[in-house]
């Protein structure tokens, strides 16, 4: 193709030859005068970021939230002043990025683990960030537990290999796993699409509506494609085949305008029953029963448009659950109050100081603030406005009519455990809701995986969870590693 553009290094002066390397003599050293080479390979060598601890491997759509006004019968504003639910059929820019969890950037896309589902809405109060999974619940109820969770997930230091004892040993010890083990275990370990699965906020969440009133909420994104799944042997197989395949089957569904879409629904709890719910509401290991806490319809989500560039969006896109809108508060969730840090932290060691400033994070509603400088600061940088509060100079202001709202809290400051230990009821309530052929694939996954356990003490650990659960699962697991449900049970 013809073009009239001349090839110019980054300080916009013409390359003349961008084939060789400049030499003394066809066969002697090249020099430093050699600017344009030396340009040209360092920028290359920068050209990662740190891929994320978590969630490294992904992909990435945007699309709308078209928000219904409602919640059920009621005006959604009886719950929330967030006005990207507010108006029927009022549309919410949005980008959503799928991802696996434990495994690294390049890693196949069907294996076994849960997935991310983050979704940023730009709103008119500034950005939005649902920053969930597919699935309700998770491992862990207590930041201060990830990194070692983590650890167990990732790689021996010694054999650099994976390392069932340590996955194991830590899930034997920490029951409160149960639960999420059991779903990731189960067919919807291994969804077949990004498209088949459902996304939930996990976390408890708190509306606020005009008048400061509050309820505690949980979000469910509902596929609109249906669940599907892959088998453990299928799943095995495409990895092989085409590692990429959940990010080329979203890709090339959109470009061929077959939109996926989820219907959202929330779950909305009085404040005051979290005193007396049988279950800890805030504990991020429990669902709320949806007999309970029925679903109710608020909006729908569509992904209509691919990223015209990979790394510009999906990679550089940041999310982190502490970035709310006025109208959605968190909850005491010990999980999300970690989250809240956590990953605004992580961007910034990754993606840098001014990551908020990227095209694909930056809000589609105005910013205006006193901070100024750092890394990579590409914008204006507040050109010559005013850089202090406050000011008597027209700066921007505070707006107390959005403040968050104020709780009263008691106790000692500890460290402690929620109260609830019931680890087995919902983790038993999901293998009873399975069919006879989901029970057989869920133990038959759990069985592949303890195999590989060293020591028969972190079989006989995990074993005794699982038939506190429920006692045929416990023995199902038990004879399928050919030992016995201990004595104590
Ligand atoms: P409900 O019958 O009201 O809800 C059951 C939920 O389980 C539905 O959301 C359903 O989602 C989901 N489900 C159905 N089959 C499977 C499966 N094979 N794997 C995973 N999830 C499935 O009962 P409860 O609300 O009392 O919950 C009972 C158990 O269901 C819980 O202990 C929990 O493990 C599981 N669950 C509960 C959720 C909740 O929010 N309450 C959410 C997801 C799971 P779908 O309609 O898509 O099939």
């Amino acid at each position: 193709m013809e073009t009239d553009e001349t090839l110019t290094n980054r300080q916009g002066h013409p390359i003349t030859n961008n084939q060789h390397i400049r030499t003394v003599g066809n066969r002697g050293p090249s020099t430093l005068e050699n600017y344009d080479f030396l340009e040209k390979i360092s920028h290359f060598d920068r050209e990662r970021v740190p891929e994320r601890v978590v969630h490294a491997r992904g992909a990435g759509a945007h699309g709308y939230f078209e928000a219904y006004g409602t919640a059920g019968d009621e005006p959604v504003s009886k719950y929330t002043r967030a006005k990207l639910f507010q108006e029927k059929g009022k549309r919410t820019p949005v980008f959503v990025r799928f991802s696996t969890v434990t495994h690294g950037i390049s890693s196949p896309e069907t294996l076994r683990d849960p997935r991310g589902f983050a979704v940023k809405f730009y709103t008119e109060d500034g950005n939005y960030d649902l920053v969930g999974n597919n699935t309700p619940v998770f491992f862990i109820r207590d930041a201060i537990k990830f990194p070692d969770f983590i650890h167990t997930q990732k790689r021996h230091p010694v054999t650099h290999l994976k390392n069932p004892d340590a996955v194991w040993d830590f899930w034997s010890l920490s029951p409160e796993s149960l639960h999420q083990v059991t779903i990731l275990m189960s067919d919807r370990g291994i969804p077949a699409t990004y498209r088949h699965m459902h996304g939930f906020g996990s976390h408890t969440f708190k509306w606020v509506n005009a008048e400061g009133e509050g309820v505690w909420i949980k979000y469910h994104f509902k596929t609109e494609q249906g669940i599907k799944n892959l088998t453990e042997e299928v799943g095995t197989k495409i990895a092989g085949e085409n590692p990429d395949y959940h990010t080329q089957d979203l890709y090339e569904a959109i470009e061929k305008g077959d939109f996926p879409a989820w219907k959202l629904y929330v779950q909305i709890m009085p404040l005051e029953d979290a005193d007396t719910y049988r279950f800890d509401p805030f504990d991020v290991t429990k669902v709320w029963s949806q007999k309970d806490y029925p679903l109710i319809e608020v909006g729908r989500m569509v992904l209509n448009r691919n990223p015209e560039n990979y790394f510009a969006e999906v990679e550089q896109a940041t999310f982190s659950p502490g970035t709310l809108v006025p109208g959605i508060e968190p909850s005491p969730d010990k999980m999300l109050q970690g989250r809240l840090f956590a990953y605004a932290d992580a961007h910034r060691y990754r993606v840098g100081a001014n990551h908020n400033s990227l095209p694909i994070n930056r809000p589609k509603a105005d910013v205006h603030n006193y901070q100024r400088d750092g890394q990579m600061r590409f914008d204006s940088n507040g050109g010559g406005s005013v850089y202090y509060e406050p000011n008597s100079l027209g700066g921007p202001q505070e707006s107390p009519e959005n403040k968050t709202t104020a709780y009263p809290v008691s106790g000692s400051a500890d460290s402690t455990s929620y109260d609830h230990n019931d680890h087995y009821t919902q983790a038993g309530d999901l293998y009873r809701l399975l069919s006879e052929e989901e029970r057989t694939r869920l133990v038959s996954n759990i069985v592949g995986s303890m195999k590989q356990v060293t020591k028969d003490e972190i079989k006989l650990r995990q074993i005794q969870h699982f038939y506190k659960a429920d006692p045929e699962y416990g023995t199902r697991v038990a004879e399928g590693l050919g030992l016995s449900v201990p004595q104590e049970v």
